[in-house]
């Protein structure tokens, strides 16, 4: 049986997270927000992706589109199925995929041994359909992103496969390193190991091979696109972009503003403007066990670890404290994190309120409820806490940095006077810079006129997909376009 492909040019998307299926960060949303804000640019987005035991079990009556009985070694099968308004492919590999754990990680937090086998295997599928199409449907385009789906173009030109294909960095931090020795079992070409290729200090790298093979590049905020060309922030792989700068371009990520508003959300008590978050807030402060205070009730949604600059915000605590504020804070990762955030809710009692794990439902009552939402990471190469802390009224307070720098508006005088202040923004990685931004906070806090204003101003804000998706189609139409030329 057929399954019916979507309407317009066709990209296919190759992803190791999409939300709602499956969701460890930022990613998962912009891949499951992209389909629609780009369908109504004409652009058809199918996605494939890993068959997690999760994502079969919300896959209703999935047809087989196509059988792959020797896909690096294993069994797998592409399966075609609509969830959530997503046109899905599948990469059903029950050795790869089938088991507990997240995506990357085991029961015990560590990577799954065979974590580059398991997303090489998702780019030879990738590459395999853009070869041979499945039931007809031949992508015009490819849409990667991150280390998960960087063999693709390596994978494609051994297939034969010519459509152009775009890489999305949507993290550098993640290389996808796997040792030299790996290469046959990879079924990856000796002659691609190279420093031109996808050879890092004597490791296979999956990342690098998306960026030197893909035909063009992006990266989900116009800041962090110059960033990444620099020590601080490119992790080695500097040197890389600036030799394909000319193939680099920043696009904002935006949230999918169906899901996230706070007029509609199921998840909360809905409002419309910041005088309907009062009700959110007494909830948020008896789930977290917060008693009344006289200051901001500040809120934290986030992996635990080091890019996250959680451990300056517990250095810049006390200041925050003694201001009345008050932390509820939702997050998972690094154990170090988990106790020393543990630890501080038990010396705070009624002040500082943690809890350890992923609660998407839970995300969405912190930020309806929350008059502040803090980012103080070291690098961000978009965030999207601060924009649906934007949308639900809660002031992002983030580091100048990344998509955070190009997504919030500091609130100093002049900005408060035009109307157009959105938040609080402070230098990266200096926990004094970061009291000072909490101090501000608390002062403009006590002015309730001038926080109202900048709450509305915060509600606003476009956050949704209008500005980007025309660029997204913008680019892909030049690639498919260039293509159709030189063939
Ligand atoms: P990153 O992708 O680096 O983790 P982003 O800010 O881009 O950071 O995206 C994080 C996404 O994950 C947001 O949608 C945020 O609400 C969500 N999130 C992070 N931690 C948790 C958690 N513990 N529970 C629920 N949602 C979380």
């Amino acid at each position: 049986m057929t399954v019916a492909a979507p309407q317009g040019r066709a990209i296919l998307a190759v992803a190791s997270e999409c939300a709602p299926l499956v969701k460890t960060g930022g990613l998962a949303d912009v891949v499951g927000a992209l389909p629609a804000a780009l369908q109504t640019q004409g652009w058809a987005i199918r996605t494939l992706i890993p068959g997690y035991r999760t994502v079969l079990a919300a896959a209703k009556r999935p047809k087989t589109v196509l059988t792959l009985p020797d896909l690096l070694g294993t069994k797998a099968r592409i399966l075609a199925v609509k969830v959530a308004g997503l046109d899905l492919l599948i990469l059903d590999a029950p050795d790869l995929f089938d088991r507990d754990g997240s995506p990357y990680l085991d029961a015990t937090g560590d990577d799954w041994p065979d974590n580059d086998l398991r997303f090489a295997a998702l780019c030879k599928a990738a590459a395999l359909i853009a070869a041979d199409g499945v039931q007809g449907w031949v992508p015009d385009l490819l849409h990667l992103h991150d280390w998960q789906a960087g063999l693709t173009p390596v994978y494609m030109a051994e297939a034969g496969a010519e459509q152009p294909t775009l890489l999305t960095i949507h993290n550098i931090a993640f290389h996808g390193l796997t040792p030299y020795n790996r290469l046959k079992k990879l079924d990856l070409p000796m002659s691609g190991f190279t420093l031109d290729g996808f050879e890092y200090y004597s490791h296979i790298s999956a990342l690098k091979a998306g960026l030197t093979q893909a035909t063009a590049l992006t990266t989900v905020s116009p800041t962090y696109a110059h960033e990444l060309m620099t020590p601080e922030f490119g992790m080695g792989l500097e040197g890389v972009l600036k030799a394909r700068a000319h193939k680099l371009t920043g696009v904002l990520n935006g949230i999918d503003t169906q899901t996230w508003d706070p007029v509609k959300d199921p998840a909360i008590k809905r409002f419309s403007a910041p005088g309907g978050k009062a009700a959110n807030l007494r909830a948020l402060r008896a789930e977290f066990g917060l008693v009344k205070s006289d200051g901001p009730l500040c809120a934290v949604v986030s992996r635990l670890t080091d890019q996250k600059g959680l451990d300056l915000l517990l250095q810049a605590l006390p200041v925050l404290l003694e201001r009345g504020g008050q932390i509820a804070l939702l997050g998972s990762g690094d154990r170090t994190l988990e106790n020393a955030w543990l630890n501080a809710a038990a010396a705070h009692p009624g002040h500082v309120g943690v809890r350890i794990g992923y609660d998407e439902a839970l995300s969405h009552r912190i930020y309806a409820g929350a008059d502040a939402v803090l980012v103080p990471s070291r690098f961000e190469p978009c965030g999207l806490t601060q924009l649906y802390a934007l949308r639900y009224g809660a002031l992002p307070v983030v580091a100048r940095t990344g998509g955070l720098a190009d997504t919030v508006i500091h609130a100093n005088a002049a900005a408060i006077a035009a109307g157009c202040a959105t938040g609080l923004a402070h230098s990266a990685n200096s926990v004094a810079a970061l009291e000072n931004a909490l101090t501000e906070l608390c002062t403009l806090w006590r002015h309730k006129p001038t926080y109202a204003r900048l709450q509305r101003n915060a509600m606003k804000h476009p956050v949704g997909w209008e500005a980007s998706a025309p660029l997204y189609a913008a680019l892909y139409a030049g690639l498919v376009d260039t293509c159709e030329d030189l063939s």
